[in-house]
């Protein structure tokens, strides 16, 4: 079994991907590559949430043309998603990108993956298989009848095989499916077997409410199993939301070292205080932070404190005021108008004895 910590690292740009345990974020851009402008803004808001390594389709020249000028703006590495056209890929490396999304079982004649894999070796670039469970080969659709995970794992076999065949060995795979348990049995199944680092996702998750919840529950037992050195979580919403939903699920299983955690009540007949704005208000305020601190906001003083004895810092409802809470002790009171701003001072505080430490 290939865990996380097992696989091969890959190097991406400055960053390394497997052979550690830190998982990866990745997004993926919105916008027309081609429109520079656009594309950079999306890029840079996604750097600012935490995005590590970004996608862009590189689906026509005027695309794989922009990549020279988007890299001179951006922070992180960039990856090219390419279809079939190899041409299109020997730009994108030309003009510097940093990993490709390319299947080279769907490139085409041999002279044309080879010229892909010695453009990608001289430059040191990686690539990524993305086997997905709605466009698998006719060959395997002809075996098996429907997409099945043994048929996505034979798919990302198939194409190792032929990069292996020509000596390239810095491949990540992935084996996307937007059915969940499908999804699962294929990465559990590659991971017995492949020892290149996987990039998960759940394909078409949905949108941010539901996309959101089938990513949790597919990556989730991944991650908890020790698969996966780097993610998508892909959703019909912002790019944005998929970075904070993919710190969010990372911080679940404390695979996350630059990121704090709310813990708020679910609110009982005991609250006095608008608790839902509160807790969403300090959630926003704490997803800069890019230290691992705690955060409480408790509805109320009578169980609160005890349900939030791990917090570094929280706040607890009472009638017309809070109480601040350090590690599970008061350590003031102040008015229910100023709650919230003493919370964030308090914040600002810890976050700034962290970074001097
Ligand atoms: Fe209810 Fe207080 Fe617990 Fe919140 S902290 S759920 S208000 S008892």
């Amino acid at each position: 079994m290939f865990l996380r910590q097992d696989t091969r690292p890959v190097k991406v740009g400055n960053l390394t991907i497997g052979g550690s345990n830190e998982v990866i974020i990745q997004s993926m851009c919105t916008t027309k590559t081609a429109d520079v402008k656009a594309t950079v803004a999306e890029i840079l808001r996604l750097e600012e949430a935490g995005c590590q390594i970004v996608r862009v389709t590189v689906n026509n020249e005027e695309a794989a043309a922009a990549i020279k000028e988007i890299k001179k703006q951006i922070h992180i590495p960039l990856v090219a998603d390419i279809h079939f056209n190899y041409k299109l890929a020997l730009m994108a490396i030309e003009n510097g990108i940093d990993k490709v999304r390319i299947n080279p079982g769907n490139i085409g004649r041999r002279e044309k993956v080879e010229a892909v894999v010695k453009a990608c070796k001289e430059k040191g670039i990686p690539i990524r298989i993305g086997v997905n469970a709605g466009s698998l080969e006719q060959h395997l659709l002809d075996k098996y009848g429907y997409p099945t995970p043994d048929a996505m794992v034979e798919s990302a076999l198939y194409h190792i095989g032929i990069l292996e065949e020509l000596d390239f060995h810095d491949i990540i795979v992935s084996l996307k499916a937007s059915d969940v348990p499908m999804a699962i049995s294929a990465y559990m199944k590659a991971a017995e077997i492949i020892k290149y680092p996987l990039h998960l996702g759940i394909t078409e998750a949905g949108t941010l409410f539901s996309g959101t919840v089938k990513s949790a529950a597919g990556m989730g037992a991944l991650l908890s199993a020790g698969i996966g050195s780097t993610m998508r979580i892909s959703l019909s919403a912002d790019p944005v939301e998929e970075v904070k939903v993919a710190r969010e699920l990372l911080k679940t299983f404390g695979l996350i070292t630059n990121a704090a955690t709310l813990i708020s009540c679910p609110t009982c007949g005991r609250l006095d205080i608008d608790l839902f704005s509160i807790a969403n208000e300090v959630e926003e305020y704490i997803a800069k932070v890019k230290v691992p601190i705690k955060v409480s906001v408790l509805g109320c003083a009578v169980n609160g404190p005890g349900e939030a004895k791990e917090a570094d810092i929280g706040i607890a409802g009472a009638r017309g005021e809070g109480l601040l809470f350090r590690y599970g002790q008061m350590i003031r009171k102040v008015p229910e108008a100023e709650m919230v701003a003493e919370l964030k001072k308090e914040i600002d505080n810890i976050v700034k004895a962290y970074e001097e430490t």
